[in-house]
């Protein structure tokens, strides 16, 4: 049966003055596909006859704004920021504004039990944990437990990684309710643990940067495990596209990654003395180190880790290991005049190179020669050549060197939370995903990076829209409704332009790199745009003086420049760096790069396997994801930065519009709106407006009257709400004359 979706706090929800018709505009309207046709003259009826107005704030259901246009959504956000309220619900999704101060009160254990206790968490103000605990419901339902997963977008800094933590600290809460005091003790147990792995993670991988001083530089889905009992008994983490350049190149203004200051300022003496950190030692790769942010604090990450099992001695084997990287940005090379000459260190960087050799443990001399000087195999016997690097090459082989470092570094954590939070394969039997990904990117620079990540959000998008349909469909369906669907933007164009078969973006892209020749960035946009012509979603910006190509998303156009795609398509990791840091005695790298891993980097060119570049690696992973949602019941949080400044109480319309307008959201509650937006039991119904059964003249068609039971002790379910509408429509009808007749005096 139909449920009332959202109920407001003071009015029914069915009678709310601002709701799009009582319910359903659609039907009513012919099937018209546009849900404020008619509905506007039903509501003004309804207006005047209850002689008030919702104030906007007070809309639980940005569905209910009349009509949906961006202006009222946006409007209706606004006025609830101001008032304090953060999270609204628009149809199936919910939106979370980001409130840019603290807000202890929304997120308290009381507040989390409240909403876990309550009979409808529905009917309470819309908050993440009434997503949380709807999900945790449809997980432990006995009759059809499903899978659910949560997929929070938004764009930097708009709160994404502060829902997944405040949904994983809900989860903590609620899914550990324990029969005995030994169950006690492991719920616990795994559950700190989970919550452990956000501040390790987040040290290792996010970074201050211009839009969000604690910017999470990766993706990442956690799946919750529980048991029979709904109690969480592990979690597994996956993650996506670890922005590794930081680690050797920073904007003007943005930082690394936290841990690297969090060593600098929280070592101690003795650590420091270790780790050849001394105090006022500055480092290119540690820009802005005076600005100290509260997640500098080296102390949590450290506890954090042991919690997690990572022992004393194995973190200050990661940490010497980073103190090295940092050592080996102060690496500088002179410019050779001969080339058949390698080029030479710079006075101050050889005391960097000795450093650098003794934390990594290598041998100095094949360190610095790696750097310097490129091996080349070529010929039917493979003769190995050897060529001195240019200036800039040697500074491209040090980045690549600490890049591929940090990357395995952070695999290899990612591994060993992995092992410390993951269940036994039979202690669980359904899971709650969470997924905290980059949002829609659109800069005025846009690369590879853009190019996956607003891909993963078309993908994620597609899911979005055929999952929700669907769903209504199927709930029409069984509710015996007629239904005609709004049109809604189908990106599946946009899809075959970046993905798709046998030639697309990323087919062409990828080519280039097996092809390994030389092309030039506007060879690349030619190839692209003859290969693509006739895709409505490929553009091209006739004024732009760099080589690029427009794709036109379904939250906007972005243009992408060609220079550098191919290459860091490539990502090319020289082998000799493999093989250098394969010689290391140290034990940790030891086991980043075990001796018996050879040639998996060596190109051959011989070799008729596929490369494997970044967008085929991050295709096959969002392909492996989507596999995963595609098993549960999505829900959606959309998070909205209200300004860029990081500022509470401002809320910005141009700067939220355009969130609104990325993450589609007005055509999510088209979609809601047009459909079936309130929701009414027939119990309720028949409660609530019993008494008009009197006043009313006795024309009600139809096999049934909703309010008489004569007969019909068995009402059929699918019939209940369709043959409530021309009931309604004869209401709405009356109520204006009936209140004339019953004015005072009258
Ligand atoms: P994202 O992951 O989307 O980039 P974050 O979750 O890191 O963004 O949020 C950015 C910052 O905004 C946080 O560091 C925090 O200061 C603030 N913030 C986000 N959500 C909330 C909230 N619900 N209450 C208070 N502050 C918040
Ligand atoms: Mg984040």
């Amino acid at each position: 049966m139909l449920q009332q979706a959202s109920p407001s706090a003071e009015l029914p929800a069915s009678l709310s003055p601002s709701s799009p018709g009582l319910v359903i505009p659609s039907q009513m309207n012919g099937h018209s596909s546009d849900p404020n046709a008619h509905g506007g003259e039903l509501r003004e009826d309804l207006q005047e006859f209850l002689g008030r107005d919702t104030p906007l704030h007070l809309l639980n259901d940005l569905t209910k704004v009349n009509p949906v246009t961006l202006e009222t959504v946006l409007r209706c956000l606004q006025a609830r920021y101001m008032a304090d309220i953060f999270y609204t619900n628009a149809g199936c999704t919910l939106v979370a504004l980001n409130p840019f101060k603290p807000v202890p009160q929304l997120y308290l254990p009381e507040l989390m039990k409240e909403y876990h206790a309550a009979p409808q968490p529905q009917k309470l103000k819309p908050h993440i944990f009434t997503v949380g605990e709807q999900t945790y419901r449809n997980v432990k339902s006995l009759i059809e437990p499903v899978n659910q997963s949560i997929v929070v977008s938004g764009e930097s800094g708009a709160g994404k990684t502060w829902t997944s933590r405040s949904l994983m600290k809900f989860y903590a809460v609620v899914a550990a309710s324990p029969t005995s005091w030994e169950s006690h003790k492991i719920a616990e147990r795994i559950e700190q643990r989970i919550l452990n792995s956000n501040p390790v993670m987040e040290a290792f991988g996010n970074a201050c940067t211009l839009r969000n001083n604690n910017s999470s530089r990766f993706g990442k889905f956690i799946q919750l495990q529980l048991n029979r009992a709904q109690q969480m008994t592990g979690a597994a983490v996956q993650t996506y596209l670890l922005e590794k350049t930081r680690v050797a190149c920073q904007a003007s203004n943005e930082r690394n990654f936290h841990i690297f200051y969090q060593i600098c300022k929280g070592a101690s003496v003795e650590e420091r003395l270790q780790w050849h950190l001394p105090e006022g030692a500055t480092f290119s790769w540690l820009p802005n180190p005076e600005r100290t942010l509260e997640e500098d604090c080296f102390e949590v990450t450290r506890e954090a880790m042991l919690h997690l099992g990572i022992d004393t001695p194995t973190q200050n084997n990661i940490f010497k290991i980073l103190a090295g990287l940092l050592h080996l940005g102060n690496v500088r090379f002179a410019d050779s005049a001969d080339e058949a000459q390698p080029c030479q260190l710079m006075d101050d960087a050889k005391c960097s190179v000795r450093t650098l050799a003794s934390l990594l443990w290598l041998p100095e001399d094949p360190l610095l020669e790696t750097l310097q000087i490129r091996t080349i195999r070529a010929g039917r016997q493979q003769q190995v050549f050897r060529k001195p690097c240019s200036q800039a090459e040697c500074g491209t082989r040090r980045d690549c060197l600490a890049k591929l470092v940090y990357a395995r570094l952070f695999d290899w954590l990612v591994s060993v939370i992995n092992s410390s939070i993951c269940a036994e394969p039979d202690s669980w039997t359904t899971f709650i995903g969470l997924l905290d990904v980059y949002g829609f990117e659109s800069f005025p620079d846009n690369s590879l990076e853009q190019l996956c990540i607003n891909y993963a959000n078309e993908k994620l998008q597609q899911h979005f829209v055929a999952h929700y349909l669907r769903a209504q469909q199927e709930e029409y369906a069984v509710e015996g409704l007629e239904w005609s669907f709004v049109n809604y933007q189908d990106n599946k164009t946009c899809l075959d332009l970046i993905e798709g078969s046998p030639i697309s973006i990323c087919s062409l892209i990828n080519e280039e790199c097996r092809l390994n020749r030389p092309s030039s960035a506007a060879q690349l946009q030619t190839r692209i745009e003859s290969a693509l012509a006739g895709s409505p979603c490929l553009g091209h910006n006739k004024l732009s003086r760099e080589p690029s190509f427009i794709v036109v998303h379904y939250a906007g156009p972005v243009r992408y420049h060609t220079a550098g795609l191919v290459e860091k398509n490539k990502d090319p990791i020289p082998p000799e760096l493999t093989r250098l840091l394969q010689q290391s005695q140290d034990p940790l790298l030891k086991v980043l790069f075990p001796t018996e891993e050879k040639s998996q980097e060596e190109p051959s060119s011989q070799s008729r396997t596929p490369v494997l570049t970044v967008v085929s690696k991050f295709k096959a992973s969002l392909e492996q994801l989507l596999q995963v949602l595609h098993g549960t019941t999505p829900h959606y949080i959309r998070c909205i930065k209200p300004n860029s400044q990081g500022q509470a109480q401002t809320f910005l319309p141009e700067e939220v519009l355009s969130q609104l307008e990325a993450c589609g959201l007005v055509e999510t509650i088209h979609i809601s709106a047009a459909g079936f937006p309130i929701r009414v039991s027939h119990q309720n119904f028949v409660e609530r407006y019993g008494l008009l059964r009197r006043l009313l003249p006795r024309t009600s068609p139809g096999p049934y009257s909703p309010f008489s039971d004569e007969g019909h002790s068995g009402w059929s379910p699918h019939a209940k709400e369709a043959t409530l509408q021309p009931l309604l429509q004869d209401i709405l009808r009356t109520l204006p004359a009936l209140t004339q007749a019953a004015t005072p005096g009258d």
